[in-house]
């Protein structure tokens, strides 16, 4: 894999110039490296990503947050579940957005994420998020009818809603959220053997639903919509990747690659104890090893 170590997260990193281009970003990448030297290579990252989710822990500064968005079929599910499988679950939270409830549709659209966001130390996962918004809603515009929002300009609302957006997590990496966003991009054909997959096996038939389909004839209004997402809010303080996602077992690297990569570039560190701290565990100790 040529250089992977440094250059992973960067090969799939969207620029942030507003330039960012579908045609440039790849579903599957040349030169596959060999499936052992991948699963051997994602659980070194796993247990990486979990003594760092430690020091995040200890260092106490800064939450992170991780965004998930993909076509159906993309393996978020399983990529999420793969990448955090080592890390302690009292760190780390995965928080999954479906059709808002008729409470969320009673506040602006980033109240229900707001509320599910990571506190300092942790690591928050959102499967689906804020982006739907930006996303299926843009695709399917009649959505906004049960939105009860008092004027819907449909030539600004989405250029608005990015805004929104982008001001958001601004704010909240401002304030000590690193926030790093990965869409999973599949192919077409690829979705198409992974539907047949799921209507084939008894065991996943609860996978499929007859909606993703329509979904699937969208595509490439989807691909506009992610385009223009994907252009107007990747920046230095919320970046996304476009994760080549025909590959599971090379996606779940990258993704574990670039979560470390993230954590790394932070200047975590232990809380250095006073000297009346460090007074106070020697007295700790002395009383654990002196007679009860
Ligand atoms: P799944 O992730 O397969 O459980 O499906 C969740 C469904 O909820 C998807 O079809 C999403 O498009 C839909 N969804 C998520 N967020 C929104 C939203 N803000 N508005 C409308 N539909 C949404
Ligand atoms: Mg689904």
């Amino acid at each position: 894999m040529p250089d992977f170590d440094s250059d992973a997260s960067r090969r799939h990193l969207v620029p942030f110039d507003g330039n960012f281009s579908l045609a440039d970003f790849p579903t599957s990448i040349d030169e596959l490296p060999a499936k052992k030297v991948l699963k051997n290579e994602l659980e070194d990252l796993v247990e990486e990503l979990h003594d760092l989710q430690r020091v995040l822990y200890a260092d106490g500064r800064y939450a992170v947050l991780a965004v998930f968005q993909a076509m159906d079929a993309a393996g978020k599910d399983s990529t999420i579940r793969k990448v955090f499988s080592g890390v302690n679950p009292a760190g780390f939270r995965v928080e999954a957005f479906g059709v808002p409830s008729e409470r969320e549709r009673k506040h602006d659209f980033l109240w229900r994420c707001a509320r599910a966001l990571p506190e300092r130390g942790k690591i928050g996962i959102f499967n689906r998020s804020h982006y739907e918004e930006c996303l299926v809603v843009r695709v399917k515009p009649e959505l906004l009818e049960g939105q009860n929002l008092p004027h819907v300009d449909p030539a600004t609302i989405w250029d608005e809603r990015l805004e929104s957006i982008r001001q958001w997590e601004r704010h909240l990496a401002r304030n000590g959220t690193v926030i790093v966003k990965f869409w999973l991009n599949v192919s077409m054909e690829e979705q198409k053997n992974r539907f047949l997959r799921r209507l084939d096996r008894a065991d996943k038939h609860w996978k499929f639903s007859a909606k993703d389909l329509d979904d699937r004839a969208r595509w490439p209004e989807y691909m506009h919509a992610y385009q223009e997402a994907l252009r107007r809010t990747s920046r230095d303080f919320a970046p996304w990747y476009a994760i080549p996602a025909d590959s599971k077992p090379y996606m779940r690297v990258a993704v574990a690659r670039t979560m470390v990569n993230t954590l790394r570039r932070l200047d975590l560190s232990h809380p250095e104890l006073s000297e009346d701290e460090r007074r106070a565990l020697t007295a700790s100790r002395n009383r654990l090893v002196s007679p009860d």
